[in-house]
């Protein structure tokens, strides 16, 4: 089977990085790169060559390759230049109903979209959700630190003692939890907020503290995902926020629901209180954001605050992303292909077969 690396439009990753084609010859698979593909994450086409990779044209990959992966989802028309029969991977939200999801139904190719994976520990080694959820956590902390005009550790000098940078995180799932560490190594004080109690122990492990809000609400069904919360809880949330956020230099929200909009944590009047110079990152911003003056792949000023709304963080580290989602997807396609033929019977493909 023909395998394919195209040139991603408008990102920086690429699906697969040069070393992966020992795994992937191990697969039985015949490898073929667009030129430039890896050249947004630094790596040059002589190392797809170097690891025996063929360049083609981008047409012959679209139209020739069993098995394509692409990191953003194709554009329509190209969608349907892909070959019959088929294997299409991507990350298609089919839990929105996206476009991308619709119209992959509608063909005669294998479609798999890599956000249905369900995330269970025998799922860990595909869980490009969370590989690029730890990146955008740690940048998200690294780009506030850059943008606030102050330190992040207590700094004792013989002119003054600096207080230490406070941060609060805002959903403490896998980008979360990143953040935090990346705060604490740098010398913050790190407060909390999730609607799953169950991250408790991992946010005070951290070295960070948790803020209880009594009364959440958790659902068997979602899947391990956050569900909405009731009124009275969202009242009792909000009030402690605000207080939290008053003290705070930084914030860092990563509340998601799936397949709903992001939970709206931050009310103007919030930001009223906040202190002149302090720094919002949004990495719900796609999906509404947990700010109320977020705007998606932008930065607003509001009353001396900054509010970064990003959801693809992952995107500004494009070499070491790069090398997540391949090593991701490799392991996909061992889990895809046995004996030479499509496995959809295991966990993994069967969850995230879309067509
Ligand atoms: P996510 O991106 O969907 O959400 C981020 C965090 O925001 C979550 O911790 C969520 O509880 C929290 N949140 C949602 N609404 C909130 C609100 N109103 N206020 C405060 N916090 C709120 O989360 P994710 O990182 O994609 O993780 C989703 C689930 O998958 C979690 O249960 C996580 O533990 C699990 N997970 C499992 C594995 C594995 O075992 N393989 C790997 C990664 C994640």
């Amino acid at each position: 089977m023909k395998l394919g690396v195209l040139k991603e439009q408008g990102i920086h990753r690429v699906a697969f990085i040069p070393s992966a084609a020992k795994k992937l010859k191990a697969l039985d698979l015949e490898l073929y790169f667009e030129a430039d593909a890896g050249l947004k994450s630094s790596i040059e086409d002589q190392e797809y060559l170097d690891q025996g990779w063929e360049k083609k044209e981008r047409s012959w990959i679209l139209s020739q390759s069993d098995i394509l992966a692409t990191v953003k989802p194709l554009e329509a028309e190209e969608l349907n230049q892909l070959k019959s029969g088929s294997v299409y991977i991507s990350m298609m939200k089919p839990y929105e109903n996206s476009p991308v999801s619709q119209q992959v139904k509608g063909m005669d190719i294998k479609a798999f979209s890599m956000d249905m994976i369900p995330r269970s520990t025998l799922a860990q080694s595909v869980d490009i959700l969370s590989s690029m959820a730890s990146l955008a956590g740690y940048k998200a902390v690294i780009l506030a630190a850059e943008r606030l005009p102050k330190i992040f550790p207590m700094m004792m000098t013989a002119a003054g003692t600096i207080r230490p940078t406070k941060v609060l995180i805002l959903g403490a799932g896998v980008a979360g939890l990143q953040a935090i560490a990346t705060a604490r190594r740098l010398g913050a004080i790190v407060e909390v907020f999730d609607v799953r109690p169950a991250v408790k122990e991992e946010v005070q492990s951290l070295g960070a503290k948790f803020v209880e809000v009594e009364g959440a609400q958790d659902s068997k069904d979602a899947g391990g995902y956050a569900i909405e919360q009731t009124e009275e809880y969202k009242q009792k949330q909000a009030k402690l926020i605000q207080e939290r956020a008053a003290k705070s230099d930084i914030i860092i929200t990563t509340a998601q629901l799936r397949g709903k909009p992001a939970p709206l944590l931050i009310q103007k009047d919030t930001l009223d209180r906040m202190k002149q110079g302090s720094v919002v990152i949004d990495l719900a911003a796609s999906s509404g954001g947990n700010c109320a003056m977020t705007e998606d792949q932008k930065t607003v000023h509001y009353k001396g605050v900054q509010i970064i709304g990003n959801s693809e963080l992952a995107d500004d580290m494009p070499n070491v992303s790069s090398e997540l989602f391949s090593n991701n997807m490799v392991n996909y396609l061992k889990f895809l292909i046995k004996d030479g033929s499509l496995d959809l019977q295991n966990e993994i493909t069967s969850n995230s077969l879309i067509n």
